[in-house]
């Protein structure tokens, strides 16, 4: 649906200067961003896809993945289309690549959403598949309703937001997870059309300085990022930055879209990442796309105890009690109660 825009203000000519993200547009007037989702007409901005989704499903919270949040919950996980990065190996390019007018849409009200929620038993939204930030206003107002309704909101995001926008949208933002995608400015500039990694750190460390419960996501693709120089760099970063305890998970990369000419990420590569990782101090090390890997499960830092274990994307074991191991009594970080019985439907 067409809708006034936030985070915006008028330049020369009827140009605008759109503020929500990083990239931080020049727009001409009758153009669009360049995630396509935002246009400006008659020298004011618009967003073009406020509650026009393109995807809808409830799913496991561990899918996103959140791992120490609401441990086993539903979450009602939305997506508009565009996105303000193209990354050569997008597994949503069809739908993160486009815009409104070239994909079927439905609009859906914030009530609306709310309502399909809890029609569907989730404890939550989670704005994802695609790129939550250029649909902030919307996640705004859809964040407003849940939380009068009991229900969490989410982000699986890019980092690119602005603290502008982060600052009106984090009391009504609950959790997220930020891919770092590399750890050097190159990367972002050849592989996701961006000009760098900075504005993605500081929102992360801005959601953990803020109280927004936090989780990492590294894509470790071969002879790309996968050095051990890079990912130690990064490893450093978030027990420095974001404190040991923030979940790390190190992610296997398929081959997608434009990046099809290496192979998946050999598990032994993601093995030596979350070992780097562990050693340099982080608590919580996980490693996704592997189903069944024992790095899928939560063991105690202190003693070492499996406390969740996980398949896939479904919890089989849980044995922390109090949110402590009980074993040793640690305190273990986890956001919300376990929610044990969930259906995948609506
Ligand atoms: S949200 Fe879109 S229009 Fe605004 S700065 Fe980012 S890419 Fe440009
Ligand atoms: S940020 Fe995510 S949705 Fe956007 S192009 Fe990259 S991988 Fe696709
Ligand atoms: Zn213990």
């Amino acid at each position: 649906m067409k809708h006034e825009a936030k985070f915006w203000r008028p330049g020369p000519n009827q140009s605008v200067f759109c503020f929500l993200c990083a990239r931080k547009c020049k727009i001409p007037l009758g153009r669009m961003g360049a995630c396509r989702a935002r246009k400006n007409e008659d020298g004011k901005l618009y967003s073009l896809v406020y509650g026009s989704l393109v995807s809808m499903a409830v799913d496991p919270i561990e899918k996103k993945p959140l791992y120490h949040f609401w441990p086993g919950s539903g979450v009602l996980s939305i997506a508009a289309p565009g996105c303000n990065f193209s990354c050569l190996h997008c597994q949503n390019w069809s739908i993160s690549q486009t815009d409104v007018a070239q994909v079927e849409t439905e609009d859906v009200a914030p009530d609306e959403l709310i309502r399909i929620a809890k029609r569907a038993d989730a404890q939550g939204i989670s704005h994802t598949y695609t790129e939550p930030t250029i649909w902030t206003e919307y996640a705004i107002d859809v964040g407003k309703l849940a939380k009068r309704e009991g229900l969490y909101n989410t982000y699986v995001s890019n980092g690119y937001i602005t603290v502008e926008a982060l600052e009106e949208l984090a009391p009504y933002l609950d959790a997220a997870n930020v891919d770092v995608k590399a750890f050097s400015d190159d990367f972002y500039r050849r592989i996701c059309g961006v000009p760098g990694i900075t504005p993605v750190l500081q929102t992360c460390e801005w959601m953990v300085e803020h109280g927004i419960h936090l989780e990492v996501t590294y894509l470790v693709i071969p002879r790309e990022n996968d050095s051990e120089k890079e990912i130690g760099e990064f490893c450093d970063w978030v027990v420095e930055k974001l404190g040991p305890d923030v979940p790390v998970h190190f992610s296997r990369f398929y081959p997608h879209y434009k990046l099809t000419d290496r192979e998946a990420t050999p598990v032994r590569s993601l093995e030596r990442a979350a070992q780097l990782a562990k050693e340099k101090g982080a608590k919580f090390v996980y490693i996704g796309n592997v189903p069944g890997h024992e790095f899928d499960n939560t063991y105690c830092p202190k003693c070492g105890k499996l406390l969740i274990e996980r398949y896939g994307f479904v919890i089989q074991r849980y044995e922390l009690r109090n949110k402590k191991c009980p074993n040793c009594g640690e305190r273990i970080p986890i956001v919300g109660e376990r929610v044990s019985g969930q259906r995948w439907f609506f």
